[in-house]
């Protein structure tokens, strides 16, 4: 076991008894409900109080809510000018078997400001990403994830996983039953390791080879397959439930995460994507032929947008970004903006 501190903070709306016991108690409930930790675990609470909530000790919210055998104190913050007004703060012993690392602190209300960095990481958010081949979702994508320490989901490799399967085992993506029954028996298994999503089939690592045009194609011809659009949607809801995602695809502000925290949808025009397409074969040292890689975009958005089951298309409270004119760095800040626009209203 180890002793552990979890910091917390917020603020009151005004210096009644009832007010700082209720905001105490939602402190004190949020950072026992976001650790998982039993009221026993608690060893002691140090509280604080701005000059300005002089109404009641906050220990006695503790108690309130059945903290009994916990050692409490009160004390006064210390007066800094310009500082943030009607304060509670407190700082929790607990004994866990958890590390100081593993602590998650809660910063509410008023008091989310003071510590941005420790919000975001507390409090889960799912953001979805969706536009056709080359609108630049996976760039922007890996570069938000960074920014605000989350994990980036690449929908798109799950299917191409199953594309370079049927390329495999010489099954015609263009066969919805025989698609279908294959379903059953492909081993697909996403990990992320350092940030990075890796994707195994058949327990082999596959991340680089399904990076392809030819995998590309039959990836969206088997998109079209009821039974693999079930199982690859279910995996993908499975990794948003537990952790902050920002997860790109063609299906998920619509099927995938209908309740994401930021929706986006990005399109560019057919030129520009084929021209972003051919510099990446052209660093990767791959020959193509410019026409033939415009013509398999216009391909791939046919089929993606016109197929019956969770075809491409706007979610209705998507954000439209038009990427056709604006550069990474461009279209990276206003993701981000988007979104510590929206945290900001949670
Ligand atoms: O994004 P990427 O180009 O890797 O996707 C390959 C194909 O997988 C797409 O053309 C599309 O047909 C399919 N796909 C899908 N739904 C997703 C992600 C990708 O149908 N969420």
């Amino acid at each position: 076991m180890n002793n552990c501190c979890i910091r917390g903070a917020i603020t009151a709306e005004e210096n009644t008894r009832e007010n700082i016991l209720e905001n105490t108690k939602i402190l004190l409930e949020d950072i026992i409900k976001e650790n998982n930790i039993e009221i026993k675990d608690i060893s002691s609470i140090l509280f604080t109080m701005t000059k300005d909530l002089d109404e009641v000790y906050p220990a006695v919210a503790a108690r309130e809510i059945g903290i009994t055998e916990a050692a409490l104190m009160c004390a006064c913050e210390l007066y800094i000018k310009n500082s943030l007004k009607m304060c509670i703060r407190v700082m929790v012993s607990v004994n866990t078997p958890l590390s100081q690392r593993d602590m998650k602190h809660s910063y509410l209300k008023g008091a989310e400001k003071l510590r941005p960095d420790i919000v975001r990481k507390n409090k889960k958010i799912n953001i979805a990403i969706d536009g056709p081949a080359g609108s630049g979702k996976s760039t922007i994508a890996k570069n938000v994830a960074k920014t605000l320490g989350i994990l980036y989901a690449d929908t798109g490799a799950m299917y191409r996983t199953v594309g370079i399967y049927c390329l495999k085992n010489v099954i015609d993506t263009n066969d919805e039953t025989a698609g279908s029954e294959k379903m059953e028996d492909i081993d697909i298994e996403v990990r992320f390791e350092g940030g990075k999503q890796l994707i195994y089939l058949d327990k082999e690592d596959v991340t680089e080879k399904i990076r392809t045009q030819e995998v590309a194609a039959a990836a969206s011809n088997v998109a079209k397959i009821g039974k693999v659009r079930e199982k690859l949607v279910e995996m993908q809801k499975k990794t948003a439930q537990t952790q902050s995602i920002i997860m790109d695809g063609r299906d998920i502000g619509t099927h995938v995460l209908p309740n994401a925290d930021v929706k986006i949808y990005m399109e560019a025009d057919v030129d520009e994507r084929a021209k972003r397409r051919c510099c990446e074969l052209k660093e990767k040292g791959i020959e193509f032929e410019y026409e033939k890689i415009r013509e398999e975009i216009i391909q791939r958005d046919n089929a993606d947008k016109n197929r019956k089951i969770s075809p491409l298309r706007k979610a209705d409270d998507a954000i439209l970004i038009d990427t056709s004119n604006m550069s990474i760095e461009e279209v990276t800040k206003k993701v981000t903006d988007i979104i510590y626009k929206a945290e900001g209203r949670r």
